[in-house]
């Protein structure tokens, strides 16, 4: 695309049927189902619905492309990576427009998704050069050890709506790195993104059947016969925690590897030291990144009584400020929310915290008009007992409670069945160090608010999921290890 690219443009251009063995095709029977911008209620355009003999004709074209894949020298694989990383970058203004208008997100952060789902893909380009094993001798000297690695095999990818990109990258980019094929299945309500980046992959010389695309409504009918097949070798999973439970139980029929992404209800820790400043400008990336619809949003804030008045009014001057709209105009910094079913969930949650005694320092409101809009919402004395603490919110609104000593702090930080990420603001080393210990989570961010990077293994404990993705961890989740015993 050389000018620059329009609404009508990118939605001409995006492929909108199924990926299967390099062909793109219709759904079997030729039903679709409508992609919605969650902005204005409308519909975009309509993709292919997959049918489940769909989904294992998909699963047929990995299994056949696995052991091809395999043998692929990993310079090759490497290479095909490091182009899609630069194609990512070169294409950030169509691709953003697109996924901005499936999924409402600014457009500032839809490149801000692209520019990190691409680095999965710089990262994986330089693990599939160092994929490894040894050799030794065993303690008797009698024998040797060879411990090769190899890949998993055929993998099964399901992703949700909230990173239409980036949660496919973490998932694809290792898979290709240790010569694993794969069919992936978008959430239906963000396929757009996926659906070109099979397209960008496949033009960076990924070979056929090596990645393939099943878009559909019936997402658990189309998922049993992959999940049930016993030449699947591998599932991965990101979204809700219920969702996640049920494919555990599905991929135990065949024993299958699993890796885990699932929901989380993160903590924002302010301690009395900590610089407050930063402390709000962490709780805006941590609260505001997505408009709150991330797995690592800041759920809820617990902040030492001393501070927790300025803290709450200065964030309540933040995220009142901000301007809510359609995502694609350039002054829009919060988007709507992904439908009305969320809205509406997000909604009845502050609702039931004011019930309940919560005071609405700036927003509280649905937004006019058509789409899904809520504004920014900053909630202080929140009570124990508000829903809020307690379940994942998914939008833009920060309960403020308080805490006395690091103790409480400590304990109503691990108060819930979630264990993905937890923000923690101090200026003093050792309370950092002793807090940090004490949090059962799988990430802190220690005063700041992000903590993804592809260099870092993201993943949660408790019922925030199993596995990592990223960092050194990473390639590991798509390689099972082989030990040869050597009689010399
Ligand atoms: P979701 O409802 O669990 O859906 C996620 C994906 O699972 C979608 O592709 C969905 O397809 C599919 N799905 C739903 N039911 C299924 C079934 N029975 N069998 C097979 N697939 C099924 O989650 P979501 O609302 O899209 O995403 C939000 C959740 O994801 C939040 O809980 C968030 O915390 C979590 N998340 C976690 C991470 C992480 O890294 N830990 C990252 C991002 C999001 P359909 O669209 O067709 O329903």
């Amino acid at each position: 695309m050389t000018s620059a690219p329009t609404e009508q443009s990118v939605l001409t251009a995006v492929p909108k049927q199924l990926l299967i063995g390099g062909q793109w095709r219709d759904a079997t029977g030729g039903a679709t189902l409508p992609v919605e911008d969650p902005a204005t209620g409308l519909t975009l355009c309509e993709v292919a619905d997959a049918t489940p003999a769909d989904a294992l004709a998909a699963l047929d074209a990995a299994v056949a492309a696995q052991a091809g894949w395999a043998a692929t020298p990993p310079n090759e694989r490497s290479e095909i990576l490091h182009r899609a990383f630069l194609a990512l970058g070169e294409r950030s203004e169509e691709l953003a427009l697109l996924m901005t208008l499936e999924m409402g997100k600014s457009i500032a952060e839809s490149k801000g998704e692209l520019a990190y789902a691409a680095e999965f893909f710089r990262w994986f380009s330089g693990e599939a050069l160092r994929l490894d094993g040894y050799y030794k001798t065993t303690g008797n000297g009698a024998s040797r050890v060879l411990v090769m690695r190899q890949p998993v095999g055929p993998c099964y990818f399901i992703t949700p709506w909230n990173f239409p990109n980036a949660m496919g990258t973490r998932k694809i980019g290792p898979a290709i790195a240790a010569g694993c094929t794969m069919v992936v299945k978008p959430a239906q309500q963000t396929p757009l993104s996926m659906l070109a980046l099979a397209e960008v992959l496949e033009e960076c010389g990924l070979p056929p059947g090596v990645l393939n695309v099943i878009t559909a409504t019936a997402s658990g009918a189309v998922s049993e016969p992959i999940i049930g097949d016993p030449r699947l070798r591998k599932l991965s999973f990101t979204g809700s925690t219920g969702v996640g439970k049920k494919l555990i139980a599905q991929a135990a029929d065949q024993v299958l590897r699993v890796s885990m992404e699932l929901g989380g209800n993160a903590p924002f820790l302010v301690f009395a030291d900590a610089d407050l400043d930063a402390a709000v400008d962490g709780a805006m990336l941590a609260k505001m990144r997505n408009m709150g619809e991330a797995c690592t949003s800041a759920n809820r804030f617990h902040v030492h009584e001393s501070v927790a008045q300025e803290f709450g009014e200065k964030l309540a001057a933040r995220m009142g400020a901000m301007t809510l709209g359609r995502g694609t105009e350039a002054e829009v910094e919060v988007g709507p929310i992904i439908d009305a079913t969320q809205r509406d969930k997000v909604a009845a949650l502050v609702e039931d915290a004011v019930a309940k005694g919560a005071k609405c320092l700036t927003g509280g409101k649905q937004g006019d008009g058509a789409g899904y809009f809520y504004e920014p919402t900053v909630l202080v004395e929140v009570p124990e007992d508000a829903r809020l603490l307690g379940e994942e919110i998914f939008g833009p609104v920060a309960p403020i409670a308080t805490f006395t000593t690091d103790a409480e702090a400590i304990a109503a930080a691990n108060k819930t069945e979630y264990g993905l990420v937890a923000y923690v603001f101090t200026k003093d080393l050792s309370r950092a160090f002793r807090i940090c210990e004490a949090l059962e989570t799988g990430m802190i961010g220690l005063n700041q608010g992000i903590v993804s990077n592809a260099g870092a293994p993201f993943g949660g404990v408790k019922q925030s999921g199993t596995g990592r993705e990223g960092g050194n961890e990473g390639i590991a989740e798509y390689l099972d290890t082989k030990y040869v015993a050597i009689n010399v």
